[in-house]
């Protein structure tokens, strides 16, 4: 197992650049999962550590030793990509025991590693099938089962699930995460799905546009979005962002471009007297008889919640019901909205206030 570091890395194709400085620490055995839209960089940053691609400028250390010119495989990492990778003409097994065999690995040792992930990943009674024998689900396996036998320092992965149906996908996230908790070795993940990112990651990186925007466990980035965009990334559905500005008078609210006062609490000294946005996760409104009348848009009932978008003033709110709601769309609905929970963004800078 070893640690990872990007130490202000950079990197250009041509005169374009697509990863503008970009420092990381990763410790021992942690899983980080790297998340952002799609061109954000996140699959360069991952294949430069994985030697795949050249690094402009900054260093990248694995095991505290500068891996900038390695060739990949003399880093100790095993990666697997979202579209497996698999030999067609090679079974299960030699799938599995291909990369210990061109390291002329003793051949009674690669069985019993193969033996060995072949257990862990239930993949015992499908040795001697090829891949096009295998449903999605079991192929995603083989590969996993290829980077396991290898024993690595670091595991690599690229949306690895992204060709998977979504039930599937949620079994997955499961088995990788219990993968990670059985073998601990350091593990950097990259997928544009935020979900994906905040129920697997131990510590996740959310990029954009070639640098990082905040570093944190799920619910710090959750909790505290360092500005609007990580605000906006994680969570679904996605945080109602309203602009207005403070209006101090009775005690403090937010005051919205339409006129409609929202609540808010303990609002910082720094968000007085300048253009603000308000931004709300749809579970802290709530049903309330004497709260702000709101007109129903859409209604989705999911079973467990209710999924609304709520018209309230000028602004079309996102809110979750945690019970089941038999309202319909033109119907008012009352609601309150729960101040202790309103995060406040300076609208121009986008940056968090606190
Ligand atoms: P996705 O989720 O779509 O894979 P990503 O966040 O992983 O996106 P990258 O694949 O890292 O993004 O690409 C980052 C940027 O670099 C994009 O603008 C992409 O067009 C550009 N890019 C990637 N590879 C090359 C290349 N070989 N030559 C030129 N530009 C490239």
């Amino acid at each position: 197992m070893a640690d990872v570091q990007f130490a202000d890395v950079r990197k250009s194709f041509g005169s374009f650049p697509v990863i503008k400085g970009v420092n990381i620490d990763i410790a021992d055995g942690e899983f980080v999962i790297l998340v952002g839209p799609s061109g954000c960089g996140k699959s360069t940053l991952l294949r430069m550590l994985a030697g795949l691609e050249n690094i402009s400028e900054g260093e990248i250390r694995i095991g505290g030793r500068v891996v900038n010119t390695l060739p990949p495989k003399e880093r100790d990492i095993a990666m697997v990509f979202q579209n497996y990778a698999l030999y067609p003409h090679m079974t299960v097994e030699q799938n599995m025991g291909f990369s210990l065999m061109l390291n002329k690995a003793p051949k009674a040792e690669a069985e019993k590693r193969v033996k060995y992930a072949a257990g862990i990943l239930g993949l015992d009674k499908l040795l001697d099938r090829y891949p096009r024998q295998l449903s999605g689900g079991q192929r995603q396996r083989v590969a996993m089962g290829r980077a396991i036998v290898r024993d690595p320092e670091v595991f690599l992965f690229d949306e690895p699930l992204s060709n998977l149906d979504a039930k599937l996908r949620v079994a997955m996230r499961a088995e990788i995460k219990e993968l990670h908790q059985r073998l601990k070795t350091t593990t950097v993940y990259v997928t544009h799905d935020q979900i994906e990112a905040m129920t697997m990651a131990d510590k996740i990186v959310v990029m954009h546009d070639g640098v990082v925007e905040q570093v944190g466990s799920p619910l710090e980035l959750y909790d505290k979005p360092a500005n609007l965009f990580v605000g906006g990334f994680i969570g679904s559905p996605a945080m109602n962002m309203i602009k207005g500005r403070l209006d101090t008078a009775d005690g403090g609210r937010f005051i919205t471009s339409d006129g409609t006062a929202l609540p808010v609490s303990n609002p910082p000294a720094a968000a007085q007297g300048r253009d603000l946005v308000y931004g709300l996760r749809p579970e802290y409104i709530s049903l309330a008889d004497d709260g702000l009348p709101g007109e129903i848009i859409v209604i989705e009932p999911t079973g467990y919640e209710t999924h609304l978008s709520l018209r309230l003033g000028g602004s079309d709110l996102n809110c979750v019901f945690r019970e089941r709601v038999t309202a319909r769309p033109g119907e008012t609905l009352r609601v309150a909205i729960d101040a202790t929970h309103v995060h406040l963004f300076d609208a121009e800078t986008g940056r968090r206030l606190t």
